[in-house]
């Protein structure tokens, strides 16, 4: 397949020669910065360190319990929980008997914090469960968070947090009514180099970004039924998937909104298993003053960078979004973090935010913000004209 490239002038052969040039180290202590639209913890990364006191589960780990164990909640999350501070692994909700006897016996789990979909209501009597995490595919993820907020259970939703600006809005009322938070799960806010992007783009280090490039793109070896191929389940291809990331990426690279959006659907080279969702997309998020961000993503590709451009200077993570592995650099030297579990740190500093009735730095309206640039860079797509925000 053809792969995508981008035409601007700050490509990748210029960014490599210019750091070729330069060396030295940047790493400076961490500040994590949130987007403007979200009310931000302040605090940061040392809410990682197992705080105790507070109105909501005083003095205890909370408990969560996973929905939907997949390949996600069985790969990344429930290890993930064997290494939090704040929270560990209670229950577990699923749709498939014959998962439940080895998660029971490998993560300790008692028979009364097992539930399937058709029960998972009565889990609001249940005093072990504070968190449910939702991990299910997209579009599912509306009911489950609306049950789960009516059982009074606090609320983590992978992402995309849903498939329509509705069903986000939905879940988000469901949650105030009930009175419960919701937080997306959005690891990578808690990941050393995108917080360091989040500071050199937000705080100007470097002076005012003048452009920014990203790409989150697999080659996918999904089975033809898969939900990841249905548009009915998933909501598009590859962009609901993780082109997600190159938006959160450029959305904390800037911390603000984009005023406008074009976009563009690749070549269908395999029109028989890309039946209904895109194979590859590629689209220009416009920001007021001038800034560009360039992004693509694909399943038919291996791509995962997040680079920008200032006045003064400039960055580059590549891989930018990977569970582990991260690494960047800036126009003055490599970026020297430590590797953490984004997980772990995620999953607690929410347990935290519950346990102090503190905002959650990665909310519903969060979610919502980014499904509503989702689907508008589909609508560039699918108009060819520009959407404006
Ligand atoms: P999987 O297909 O591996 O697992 C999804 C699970 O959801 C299934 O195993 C099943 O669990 C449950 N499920 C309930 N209803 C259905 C249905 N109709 N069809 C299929 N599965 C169903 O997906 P992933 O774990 O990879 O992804 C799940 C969610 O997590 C998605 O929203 C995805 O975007 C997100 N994700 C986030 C990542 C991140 O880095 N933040 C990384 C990967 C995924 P059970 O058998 O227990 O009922």
């Amino acid at each position: 397949m053809k792969k995508f490239s981008f035409s601007s002038p700050f490509n990748r052969r210029q960014f490599l020669k210019d750091l070729s040039l330069t060396l030295g180290s940047t790493a400076t202590g961490l500040s994590l910065l949130s987007l403007t639209s979200c009310n931000t913890n302040k605090s940061g990364n040392k809410e990682q360190s197992g705080e105790t006191s507070g109105q909501n589960g005083q003095g205890r780990k909370l408990g969560i319990a996973l929905l939907g164990l997949g390949k996600y909640s069985e790969g990344q999350l429930a290890p993930a929980l064997q290494e939090t501070n704040n929270c560990y692994l209670a229950g577990i909700v699923t749709g498939s008997p014959d998962k439940v006897d080895k998660w029971k016996r490998k993560y300790d789990i008692p028979d009364k914090n097992v539930y399937s979909y058709e029960s998972f209501d009565q889990i609001k009597d249940n005093p072990d469960i504070d968190i449910v995490y939702v991990v299910t595919p997209n579009a599912l993820h509306r009911e489950f968070v609306v049950r789960a907020a009516q059982a009074k259970k606090h609320v983590i939703c992978e992402k995309p947090m849903a498939t329509t600006v509705e069903d986000c809005q939905a879940m988000i009322d469901a949650c105030k009514q009930n009175n419960v938070k919701l937080s997306i799960g959005y690891r990578l806010h808690f990941e050393p180099h995108n917080q360091r992007v989040m500071e050199l783009g937000q705080k100007e280090v470097f002076g005012p970004v003048k452009s920014i490039k990203a790409a989150d793109s697999f080659k996918i070896n999904v089975k033809p039924e898969d939900w990841r191929l249905s548009q009915k389940l998933a909501g598009g291809g590859p962009l609901m998937d993780v082109g997600i990331y190159c938006i959160q990426g450029v959305m904390y690279t800037m911390g603000k909104e984009p005023i406008a959006i074009t976009a563009k659907y690749g070549e269908k080279t395999r029109p028989d298993y890309f039946k209904t969702v895109e194979q590859s997309i590629s689209w220009q998020m416009q920001f007021e003053g001038g800034v560009i961000a360039d992004c693509v993503s694909s399943y038919n590709d291996e791509a995962g960078f997040l680079y920008g451009e200032a006045r003064d200077g400039w960055w580059r993570l590549d891989p930018a979004y990977s569970y582990s592995g991260i690494k960047g650099e800036t126009s003055q030297g490599k970026m020297d973090f430590e590797e953490v579990n984004q997980q772990a740190r995620q999953m607690d500093d929410f347990a935290n935010c519950v346990r102090n009735n503190k905002p959650t730095q990665v909310p519903g309206e969060m979610g919502l913000r980014d499904v509503r640039i989702l689907l508008a860079i589909y609508e560039a797509a699918r108009t060819n004209k520009k959407v404006g925000i």
